[in-house]
């Protein structure tokens, strides 16, 4: 049975993208997709299972992401199959606990550092910002989808505070 939290979440991004009106990708020629097969975009649980049958798609073993494997791609793909971490960048939907309760709060991602939209401190717009908040939002919904957020979230503000103390 498909990950229906996981489902909405990648249906919340597929059309929503960081420009109001351009295709980001025509600034950069599309430099986030021009990693090399070392470069991985990690899964969260179940992505591999609904995004198996994609061609030009592998999926590796990873220690580094939380028991989930990582995706390595051609550097084209089918835009409705990219996987959450694809859609969420350059933002990232940060989860944070408070008080009992998981908050999601969308922030330029650090790892993000090749993005001219956040080198160049470009209008990402707020549509944006509300969508990856919102699948974030129904990423919590499923444990396993929290769980792995929160660990990666906890990464991301350690990236984020070295990052901090280097500028
Ligand atoms: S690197 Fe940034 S500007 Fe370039 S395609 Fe990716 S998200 Fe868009
Ligand atoms: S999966 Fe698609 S969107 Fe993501 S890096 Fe590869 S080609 Fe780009």
């Amino acid at each position: 049975m498909k990950n229906k939290n996981l489902v909405r979440a990648m249906e919340i991004l597929e059309h929503t993208t960081p420009l109001k009106s351009k295709n980001c990708g025509k600034l950069c020629e599309a430099c986030c997709c021009k990693g090399s097969e070392n470069d991985g975009m990690g899964l969260f649980p179940d992505e591999d299972k609904l995004l198996k049958d994609e061609k030009g798609f592998a999926f590796l073993d990873s220690d580094g992401n939380f028991g989930q494997p990582v995706l390595v791609c051609s550097g084209e793909c089918d835009r409705k199959k990219r996987p959450l971490a694809c859609r969420f960048f350059p933002l990232f939907p940060l989860a944070v606990e408070h008080e009992g309760e998981v908050k999601i709060i969308p922030v330029p991602d650090p790892r993000a550092a090749v993005c001219p939209l956040i080198s160049q401190n470009y209008n990402i717009s707020k549509q944006f910002y509300r969508s990856v908040r919102l699948a974030g939002k129904y990423l919590i919904r499923d444990e396993e989808c929290r769980e792995y957020l929160l660990n990666l979230s906890s990464e991301i503000m350690e990236i984020s505070e070295l990052a901090n103390k280097m500028i």
